[in-house]
């Protein structure tokens, strides 16, 4: 039975208060320049109106910790909250999790998006239980080497479930502490992402770091917001240099415009003669990573051929469906739907990374939410 315990110790304690303090300098008075005012300011401000009754605040276990702060990396909360209630009765532990499928995983991660995350908390959870005897680590180093953790995440999940004085920078501290700071440049680039760094350590606790911690992911959500930040209701107005400049909407500068390419794909929807529909696992590495689509045929080939070809099988075509657009932070993707139906009783066997699935069955796999509007369509679509 694997167990999940934290493992603070005195020793520990000490040396992060020792570190705090280095992180604070004191003046001449004794007293440190900024940062237990700015902490006691956002602490003071979420024990009136912060969120307090999230899912996962109802528990210290680093495990429920590491899945919400994995689910909520560029996502928000409310999309998070059914998703993470699913993940949570079908994964109750870490046991539950490493041992589990990937598919299953990924079939649980299903309109999330970014599913690297999925098979990294996975992965991560196999890492645990052979490294770490499935006691969920407690120290910075061990934490941050684990698949899909970085430093911010790291960071939250010891100051929520170890009480760990370590600072956090997701997305919307990042623009708090550049408004208040009037920090230039684009947080990507090195130089600025130090600065911020540097004054995240500067305002992190000792004390109540978890309070401290979600009242800072509080504020940046929904005080200072992106486009309309609420200053005169902001716990941090007395100090904030954007806002004493009038303009927190230039911070943090926007990142570099980039070129999104355009790529148009045929997702060739063969069915049998039992109706069944033939899926293909993705490779891990690219877009829609490890989860079931339809076969791809490459631009520029006609598809009854490359099919033939592909799976020796012979298809009659019929008529395209409209294509549908999915963007990605990189990509533009035009998908063209084709369905089609395999000529005679002859099928290619199930494998691995091969699966006839009956539209509106079970399929007890991962698929991208395009994916899965097409198989819905498929269900009330005769050939
Ligand atoms: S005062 Fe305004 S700009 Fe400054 S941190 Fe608060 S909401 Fe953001």
């Amino acid at each position: 039975m694997l167990m999940v315990m934290p493992k603070t110790s005195q020793s520990k304690r000490r040396s992060r208060v020792k570190r705090a303090e280095a992180c604070w300098p004191l003046t001449k008075t004794g007293v440190a320049p900024d940062a237990p005012t700015f902490a006691a300011a956002v602490i003071a401000w979420y024990r009136q109106q912060g969120r307090r009754d999230l899912p996962w605040q109802h528990s210290d276990d680093p495990y429920h910790r590491w899945v919400s702060e994995i689910m909520l990396q560029q996502t928000q909360v409310a999309t998070v909250i059914p998703y993470y209630y699913r993940f949570i009765e079908r994964f109750p532990d870490l046991q539950s999790l490493a041992t589990a499928r990937v598919d299953d995983v990924l079939d649980h991660w299903t309109g999330l998006g970014y599913y690297a995350r999925a098979r990294n908390l996975h992965h991560a959870a196999q890492v645990i239980a052979r490294d770490h005897d499935g006691v969920f680590p407690g120290t910075f180093e061990e934490v941050a080497a684990l698949p899909g953790i970085g430093r911010s995440t790291a960071g939250a999940i010891l100051a929520f479930a170890f009480h760990q004085s370590y600072p956090i920078l997701d997305g919307n501290v990042r623009r708090v502490l550049a408004r208040y700071h009037a920090i230039d440049g684009w947080p990507g680039k090195a130089d600025v992402a130090r600065r911020l760094w540097a004054v995240a350590e500067r305002h992190t606790p000792v004390e109540d770091v978890g309070d401290y911690t979600q009242a800072m992911m509080d504020v940046g959500a929904g005080v200072c917001s992106r486009r309309r930040p609420r200053c005169a209701t902001c716990p941090l107005a007395s100090g904030c240099k954007a806002h004493r400049q009038g303009n927190p909407e230039q911070y943090p500068a926007s990142r570099p415009r980039r070129t999104r390419h355009r790529r148009t794909t045929t997702m060739v929807m063969a069915r049998d003669h039992r109706g069944r529909v033939l899926l293909e696992r993705r490779p891990a590495a690219g877009i829609w990573g490890g989860l079931w689509s339809f076969p791809e045929c490459p631009a520029g080939r006609p598809p009854e051929r490359w099919f033939q070809e592909q799976f020796g099988l012979e298809i009659k075509s019929g008529v395209p469906w409209d294509p549908v657009q999915h963007g990605f932070t990189h990509l533009e993707l035009e998908i063209r739907p084709l369905p089609a139906q395999l000529v005679g009783t002859a099928i290619i066997v199930e494998s691995l990374d091969h699966v006839w699935y009956k539209p509106g069955s079970s399929l007890g796999r991962g698929v991208a939410a395009p994916v899965r509007r097409l198989l819905e369509q498929l269900q009330d679509h005769p050939f």
